[in-house]
């Protein structure tokens, strides 16, 4: 039984802060929202780590947005709605095109870096894109140089407090309403009550859940879990996209990414043979979206007995190569490997959670109170496979659009929360203590193997009964972060492969061994988890109000 709230410290002294709006992560969509809602409204940011330290600040590619000669948000709607392989919302994906283009229009006047030639905005390509239409800055640097600008914007915004180091437990809930959060304070220990009229949950995606991934150490899935705990619907969880181009060596904590920009400028894939094979599979070659050059991959790694293909730029010139894609040349170097003059091993690698927490176009999820946005949210945007770089821009359209709803929201609210008293349940879970690393290596490990890139239906049932064991032997006498992210990782990842063993086909990022086709007449659906009633209202966890 899934209890509402995980915290388990009822005898520590709890600080207490409270707030209008309560924004968790500090990532696109988390600084987005907290500097949008902080012209109104007084704002705490919390963020476990450093702002630095996010998936936002490794993306490479760049943004999408139709903002090009030739280019139309009709155009970047179709390409989208053709990679999401039918299980896109079109509502929402008509939003994030139509207003995608004036969201990075402003993010540009923050971010002067933006790559440019002649004055003129320069515009990358990607798999899927019918035209050239990826914005990027510093190369293939957009990621910290959009974190660096919003950073210094969130941080000269006096009405943003900025909490670093700052562990988010559990959603606090009244009366099925969300009102804050427990926060462990990594630096001493402490607790804190953070409540708030709304929370904006911005915690990023889960790619730790298989430890093979490009995702940083934060990405453990904890919003999704939460939010969960929480009441609210979560949806898709199966959509795990597997990036085609992560660096093949061995020894690596993160996966580096080759960008997918790199095929946009004409580099090609080939086998361990040297051929090129995309063609064969799809007319778009290199460009076909992610899931058709992931599944030619595999093909192609079967046939030849390897576990990784080739990435060849030994074509494209040196020097170019050099200053357009300046982080992928250095962090190759750091393997010895040199893009201008070798064949680099790729492998698919675990990159992005396109399922998340239900929301509506506004970003509200089914949980008053409770809105959320970017990689953590299930706007319903990337359907059942994600266009690439959609996702930066998802956080800038959803959680700008999370701020005008705010504004909204509070104004109908009138309710002083900073009156209401939360009681954190007693510890339940005693007994001989668990080894949080241990448990989390099993963990990494059935997923990688048994719920992959390829799923089968022995293996994905083997992975639930051993995830089954491995949550009712789990035992943690005290609780810090990393037993946090483990029970957190082991309930993404018990969903993750319900939902996989669920959805009989193979669709978009979703590839079933024994089921690959698209199943139309059973599967064009979403597959939608919520807590029962009866368990969101369980004793523990309890709040009441103050006198
Ligand atoms: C290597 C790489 C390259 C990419 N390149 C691109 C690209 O070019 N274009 C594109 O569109 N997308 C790209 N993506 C995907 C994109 O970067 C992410 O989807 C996006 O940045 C997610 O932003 P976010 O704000 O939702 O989350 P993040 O940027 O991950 O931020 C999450 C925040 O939540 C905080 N957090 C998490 N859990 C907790 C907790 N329990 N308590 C407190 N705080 C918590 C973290 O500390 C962090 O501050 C790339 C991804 C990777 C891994």
């Amino acid at each position: 039984m899934t209890r509402p709230y995980v915290a388990s410290r009822a005898d520590e002294v709890l600080h207490r802060r409270s707030f209008d709006v309560l924004v968790l992560g500090g990532g696109i969509a988390g600084m987005t929202a907290a500097i949008g809602a902080a012209r109104r409204w007084r704002v705490g940011l919390l963020t476990q780590s450093t702002l630095e330290e996010t998936t936002t600040f490794l993306a490479q590619g760049g943004i999408a947005a139709a903002i090009g000669e030739g280019d139309s948000p009709g155009l970047h709607f179709e390409d989208t709605l053709k990679a999401g392989a039918g299980l896109c919302d079109e509502e929402a994906v008509r939003v994030l095109v139509n207003e995608g283009p004036d969201r990075v229009r402003e993010l540009m006047e923050i971010c002067p870096r933006f790559d440019k030639v002649d004055g003129q905005i320069v515009l990358g390509r990607e798999g899927a894109h019918s035209l050239p239409r990826i914005v990027h800055a510093g190369g293939d640097a957009t990621g910290s140089e959009v974190t660096s600008a919003l950073a210094e914007a969130a941080r000269l915004g006096s009405r943003v407090q900025l909490y670093e180091d700052e562990f988010v437990i559990d959603l606090l809930t009244l009366e099925g309403r969300c009102m804050g959060a427990l926060t462990l304070n990594l630096a001493d220990g402490g607790l804190t009550l953070n409540v708030a009229m709304v929370t904006v949950l911005a915690t990023g995606g889960a790619g730790q859940v298989y430890g093979r991934t490009t995702n940083p150490a934060v990405a453990t899935g904890d919003g999704v879990a939460m939010a969960y705990r929480a009441g609210a619907a979560v949806r898709d969880l199966e959509f795990v996209q597997f990036h085609p181009t992560g660096l093949a060596v061995p020894g690596q904590k993160t996966v580096q990414l080759i960008t997918e920009a790199l095929r946009g400028e004409g580099a090609y894939l080939r086998n361990a043979a040297g051929e090129r094979f995309m063609t064969a599979h799809d007319p778009r070659g290199e460009l076909a979206s992610r899931d058709i050059v992931v599944r030619a991959m595999v093909a192609e790694m079967r046939r030849e007995g390897t576990d990784h293909v080739f990435l060849d730029a030994t074509h494209l010139d040196a020097g170019w190569l050099q200053q357009r894609f300046p982080s992928v040349t250095a962090g190759l170097r750091e393997h010895g490997l040199d893009l201008a003059t070798q064949l680099i091993p790729v492998a698919p690698v675990c990159h992005y959670f396109i399922g998340g927490v239900v929301t509506d176009v506004w970003g509200r999820t089914t949980v008053p109170g409770l809105y959320a946005s970017g990689e953590v949210a299930s706007t319903g945007v990337h359907g059942a496979n994600r266009l690439a770089s959609n996702s930066l821009l998802e956080g800038l359209v959803f959680s700008d659009r999370v701020v005008r709803d705010v504004d909204r929201y509070i104004g109908r609210l009138g309710e002083d929360v900073r009156r209401l008293s939360f009681d954190i349940p007693e510890a339940v879970m005693r007994g001989r203590s668990s080894d949080a690393g241990e448990a989390r290596r099993r963990l990494t490990g059935i997923m990688q193997s048994e719920v992959g890139v390829l799923r089968r239906r022995e293996d994905l049932q083997k992975a639930l009964v051993e995830l089954g064991e491995l949550t009712s032997e789990i035992r943690f006498d005290v609780m810090g972060e990393a037993e946090y992210q483990v029970l957190n990782m082991l309930t993404l990842g018990t969903q993750i492969a319900k939902c996989a063993l669920l959805r009989e086909e193979s669709r978009g990022v979703h590839l079933r061994d024994d089921f690959p086709d698209v199943d139309d007449e059973r599967w064009r659906r979403h597959i939608t988890l919520r807590l029962p009633e009866h368990e969101r209202s369980e004793g523990v966890g309890e709040v009441r109000r103050r006198g």
